[in-house]
């Protein structure tokens, strides 16, 4: 009995201890591979994780993926999923190849530099390049990006139908929650949908985000520890809470620098990071 006290009061110290569990953007960051098992995302997207995160091969049918040197190409298989789907879609309409910019790291977590989100293998960024040819290893390593918003609004030499296209058919996908665009993107494919543009209330204007849109998947079946984001309002969002956006300054994106930001992130997650003996590995290298 007093063998299975001490025991129990053991096994309550760690739990405490993890329950407070956070680590640096730093750890997470050097975590090479993901962890085993299958795909779950943990937490939120600025407070999360991703176990059995897949890695999105560099180039498909209609997409190509942009600073592999990074290593931020990981993500939950439905991320990874939803990004071929959209690819093979892109092709077949003869869009341009997508390019793709950050998802996540091989377990998620905080980054070391840029986002703040990004973080339970649910984000990805897509540019609003579409080169009619895939770009070479020189150019994917250093990409130059496309702004289609400037300070004077949108840029109409540069946003195309392919462009409006592309926002449909993510905001479609039935597996997206929501996407985030510079406003007066939003305010244009408010101009241009038809009758059928409920698809349009997935689509949230946002600071930034003039040369690239930034998706978000919903909490995938299975991934019991992931959180909800609060659903997106009613009806179209082409009203008020547009034109507010409209009067505000939403130039330029923040720079991507260093992230010091070290969120608590849920319990499950000091799990995922020590998978695989990570934490041993910085451990020594002190
Ligand atoms: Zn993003």
């Amino acid at each position: 009995m007093r063998a299975n006290g001490w025991a129990l009061l053991a096994a309550t110290l760690v739990m405490a201890t993890s329950a407070a569990f956070a680590d640096t953007a730093k750890t997470w960051s050097k975590v090479a591979r993901p962890s085993p098992g299958p795909g779950a995302a943990i937490g939120s997207a600025a407070a999360g994780c991703v176990a059995g995160a897949v890695q999105l091969p560099l180039q498909g049918t209609g997409w190509q993926v942009l600073r592999p040197q990074r290593n931020r190409f990981w993500g939950h298989p439905a991320t990874v999923g939803f990004v071929e789907r959209l690819g093979s879609a892109a092709a077949a309409e003869k869009l341009g190849t997508i390019l793709i910019g950050d998802m996540g790291q091989p377990r998620g977590g905080p980054m070391s530099s840029g986002h703040a989100s990004h973080q339970n293998g649910l984000d990805v960024d897509i540019w609003f390049r579409l080169p009619s040819r895939p770009l070479s290893p020189t150019e994917v390593a250093a990409p130059t990006e496309t702004a289609v918003v400037t300070k004077a609004g949108l840029d109409r030499a540069r946003w195309t139908p392919a462009h409006a296209r592309l926002v449909e058919l993510t905001a479609r996908s039935p597996e997206v929650d929501r996407l985030f665009v510079n406003p007066p993107i939003k305010a244009d494919l408010c101009r241009t949908a038809g009758r059928d543009r409920a698809w349009l209330a997935k689509v949230r204007p946002w600071w930034g985000h003039e040369e690239h849109f930034h998706v978000r998947l919903a909490c995938p079946l299975g991934s019991d520890e992931c959180t909800p984001q609060r659903p997106v309002p009613d009806g179209d969002g082409c009203g008020a809470e547009l034109q507010s956006w409209l009067t505000k300054p939403t130039l330029p994106s923040p720079p991507d620098k260093p992230n010091y930001r070290n969120p608590t992130l849920p319990a499950a997650c000091g799990e995922v990071l020590r998978q695989g003996g990570v934490m041993k590995a910085s451990a020594k290298g002190r």
